[in-house]
């Protein structure tokens, strides 16, 4: 049998999380994590977490597996165990809990709409759409495969410090995303608006969020652009 320890929180319940332990049969080392936890589930359906796609692209279902922010469903427990021999899944770290795995991603999703992430044109639209040229595009390439899962702002040790100011390595992923868009014309408002302490600089460069990125995406390299981008406008 492989132990697993799982973190639980019913706040009608218990005013304190508690850690349970369970046991899966070893059959499940070769599946996902989210196919022990629905096998879990089954045993105890109070037990609540995210879910939607289990392909890896709703981003719904980031947790913190054996330590790293991973995806369930494209996590296996045999990897997530590594060489260490429990299965340990708690909650995002860094945000409210609700309940169980659930976590309240709301100051997560408001950092992401501060970036206003959407294209910034006043020109009349063309009849069927902004023309960009392949090099265009190709720029976009590893920012635009993003699908939001948090596992990278609730890995980031200077997101936990400051949520409310910086706005962490997902929305500056997407906020790199929008700078270089040959088609988004709001390029100066957008570096102004992150010249601050907070907004962007709070990054240390720690590099947890590159590290664990589900999609391979790198937020570090992005955040590094765009300090690049603002101490050219300084001098
Ligand atoms: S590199 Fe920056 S954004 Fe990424 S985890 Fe470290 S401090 Fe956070
Ligand atoms: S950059 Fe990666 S880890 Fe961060 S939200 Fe996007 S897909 Fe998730």
């Amino acid at each position: 049998m492989i132990d697993v320890q799982l973190y639980r929180y019913h706040p009608e319940q218990a005013r304190q999380p508690w850690m349970q332990s369970l046991s899966l049969p070893e059959e499940f080392r070769a599946r996902m994590v989210l196919d022990a936890l629905e096998f879990l589930h089954e045993a105890d359906p109070t037990l609540v977490y995210r879910r939607s796609c289990r392909e890896g692209v709703c981003g719904s279902d980031g947790m913190n597996i054996n330590g790293k922010n991973r995806l369930s469903c494209i996590t296996s427990v045999a990897e997530a165990l590594d060489k260490t021999s429990t299965l340990i899944i708690r909650p995002l770290p860094g945000m409210p809990v609700i309940r169980d795995l659930v976590v309240d991603q709301s100051l997560f999703f408001r950092q992401y709409q501060s970036i206003k992430p959407w294209l910034i044109n006043q020109e009349p639209a063309p009849a069927i759409e902004r023309l960009q040229s392949p090099e265009e595009r190709s720029r976009l390439d590893g920012l635009y495969e993003c699908i939001l899962c948090a596992c990278c702002s609730s890995q980031c040790p200077s997101w936990w410090w400051n949520p409310q100011k910086y706005v962490g390595p997902a929305g500056l992923l997407q906020a790199w995303r929008f700078i270089i868009d040959s088609r988004d014309q709001a390029t100066v408002e957008r570096l102004e608006q992150l010249e601050d302490p907070f907004s962007l600089f709070r990054c240390r460069s720690i590099g947890n969020c590159s590290w664990v990125c589900p999609k391979g995406l790198n937020p570090m390299w992005a955040i590094g652009n765009i300090r690049r981008e603002l101490l050219k406008k300084s001098t």
